[in-house]
């Protein structure tokens, strides 16, 4: 097994779990946006940490406790967590880890280009943090006015700058492609300037448009061009091509990484091996006292619903609902389809029977002898022309098991 396959294998045991929380704060709102995100709220943000490391605790006390299993990556998310302060982003990260945070966890924090700044670069490294996801998108300042992000160009090329001249090793890129009056020549060039900084990581998402954005409305209105198929198709070529060349390899639909630098933290969601979320909206899976299939719950997406489930002590934890074998089954093939290495079938069947997994080989059996997954001696996965059209062909795939 070489660097990148070990990463991607799964940890197969169940006393570990990732951990991710939500911090949903914005400046603005982006255009195309549907993420749990509030602009203008930062005189909240204070309040809002002790909310979080309420839940925290109580997640700790009813649902790990005493089985004290190990959290084995955390990630900061958003919303824009580069957006809290020193003291802010210190209270977080020590109360939950009171004990310190484990150097050989992987420890991410994502960030926006316009809030970095090398303090807090010192700050995240003093307190353990040991990744750092940049949220570029484009390197265009035409395409980041349309798309509504408060940087600029500059600023992204100042704040990847920062993060290289700080020595941080572990970082990831994040770009998008599809965006409004964007040409293949175009999304080529934010591709050569992202691959020139060598990042060990990049993710490259296509825009898509989120029910309720401004960007509906505008389509809605004939005011938003965006690329046809055939144009997005190109720029998926450039995107495998390119990265390719530059070392990246492709580990997931949306992700690239350097061998040794995949997502540990994103890989736990792949495998839907446990993750607890905490905040506003974040979601979660998890084993223990959760019925012999996991159980999935998802915190209310309202702040201030959110803030009443704390004040009444009702987390979204407690009226959780088991999955069933069918449905933890369907998950994990579901999720496991987005790797490009695919699923290793020997793990379906160790952890679901053979039973269920000959059963849905025979049920794909159509999709596989049109070309849209293919079925190795011990893997199933995507082709690569399926792998292009993955939203759909999961449609397709959600099937009734016996
Ligand atoms: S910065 Fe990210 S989370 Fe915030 S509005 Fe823009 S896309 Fe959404």
């Amino acid at each position: 097994m070489n660097a990148v396959s070990t990463d991607l294998a799964g940890r197969g045991d169940t006393e570990s779990f990732a951990l991710y929380v939500h911090l949903p704060f914005c400046k603005r709102r982006c255009a195309y946006c549907d993420f749990v995100s509030f602009a203008g709220m930062e005189g909240v943000i204070s309040s809002y940490i002790e909310l979080v490391l309420k839940e925290w605790r109580a997640v700790k006390d009813l649902l790990i406790s005493p089985a004290s299993p190990k959290v084995t990556s955390c990630y900061l998310g958003g919303g824009t967590p580069s957006l809290l302060n020193e003291i802010q982003i210190e209270t977080l990260v020590k109360g939950l880890f009171p004990g310190g945070v484990d150097s050989s966890m992987e420890f991410t924090i994502e960030a926006n280009p316009e809030s970095l700044m090398p303090s807090k670069l010192r700050c995240y490294k003093s307190l353990g943090i040991n990744r750092i996801s940049l949220g570029v998108q484009s390197f265009s300042d035409e395409s980041l006015q349309k798309l509504g992000r408060i940087h600029t160009s500059r600023q992204a090329d100042m704040a990847i700058q920062m993060i290289c001249d700080e020595g941080w090793e572990n970082w990831s890129l994040d770009l998008m492609y599809g965006l409004p009056d964007q040409t293949p020549g175009a999304f080529e060039r934010d591709l050569d300037r992202a691959l020139a900084f060598e990042s060990p990581h990049l993710s490259a998402y296509c825009l898509t448009l989120a029910p309720g954005t401004p960007f509906v409305k505008l389509a809605e209105e004939g005011r938003l061009q965006l690329p046809k198929e055939q144009a997005i198709l190109e720029m998926m070529d450039v995107l495998e091509e390119k990265s390719a060349l530059a070392g990246l390899f492709q580990y997931e639909t949306s992700n690239f990484a350097r061998e040794g630098f995949t997502c540990a933290h994103n890989l736990t969601y792949w495998h839907l091996e446990p993750y607890v979320g905490v905040g506003v909206g974040a979601v979660s899976y998890f084993v223990w006292n959760s019925g012999p299939w996991g159980a999935h719950w998802e915190n209310p997406t309202d702040l201030q619903a959110y803030g009443k489930m704390a004040r009444d002590g009702s987390w979204a934890f407690m009226n959780r609902k088991g999955l069933t074998r069918k449905e933890a089954f369907m998950e994990t093939f579901l999720t496991g389809l987005r790797l490009t290495q695919g699923i290793e079938v020997s793990r379906l069947k160790a952890r679901f029977g053979e039973e269920m997994v000959a059963e849905v080989i025979r049920k794909i059996t159509p999709l596989v002898e049109d070309g849209w997954l293919e079925v190795g001696k011990d893997v199933l996965r995507t082709t690569r022309r399926g792998g292009r059209v993955l939203d759909a062909l999961l449609l397709e795939i959600v099937f009734d098991l016996d």
